[in-house]
């Protein structure tokens, strides 16, 4: 096998997207995300109005999915609250549970919500030229905590794969994060959320 060829991209700003060659790019809309939040009565208020606006987008680079390569792009979230719910992607682990990742703020603020296996939170924010580290077997989610687009670099191997049912089986992440109405945000615990088993914490932790 012979050595892939370098790639040049850039970043685009303030579309906030990575531009080059072999660059795709995925959306989510508002109509994607039924679900994700608490206040069920506002989402489905807005689903009217907003169902193909697109509250998050990806473009990255993936010159495979071998182990030892890379996988690198940008996301870039919209700013918006649902309820008093700030915007927020999906949220994954990685199917390879042991494969951690790295994001830099580029433009906007916002944060990283994440959580382990056992059920612990923590929370880094994020602006431009912050670097997040997401250490293996950490579930991760952004959130865009202020008024503007959130825009990340990030990095991670390309096997790493996204399992994204994890946040699902435990009915969310154990905690929100909701504008506390004074210009800033509010960690607070989501009382849908159920804790995994000792076996499935294991199974988790094992996949290294
Ligand atoms: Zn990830």
């Amino acid at each position: 096998m012979s050595p892939s060829e370098p790639t040049r991209c850039t970043v685009a700003m303030p579309e906030g997207r990575l531009v080059g060659p072999g660059t795709h790019r995925y959306a989510k809309r508002f109509a994607d995300l039924n679900g994700l939040y608490a206040d069920r009565a506002a989402y489905q208020a807005m689903l009217a109005e907003r169902a193909e606006t697109v509250v998050y987008e990806v473009t990255d680079l993936r010159p495979s999915e071998r182990a030892g390569d890379m996988i690198a792009g940008v996301t870039r979230m919209s700013p918006g609250r649902v309820g008093r719910e700030f915007f927020l992607t999906r949220g994954h682990i990685h199917a390879r549970a042991d494969r951690p990742e790295i994001y830099f703020g580029q433009q906007g603020q916002g944060l990283m919500l994440l959580e382990n296996p056992a059920g612990e939170t923590r929370t880094v924010a994020i602006e431009p030229q912050t670097l997040c580290y997401v250490p293996p077997f950490w579930i991760h989610r952004s959130v865009n905590t202020g008024s503007s687009d959130f825009v990340m670099l990030f990095a991670y191997p390309a096997d790493s794969g996204q399992d994204y049912d994890i946040i699902a089986r435990s009915g969310g992440m154990r905690s929100r994060i909701l504008d506390d109405g004074a210009g800033g945000w509010v960690e607070v615990p989501n009382p849908d959320w159920r804790p995994r088993t000792s076996e499935q914490i294991a199974r988790l932790l094992a996949a290294a």
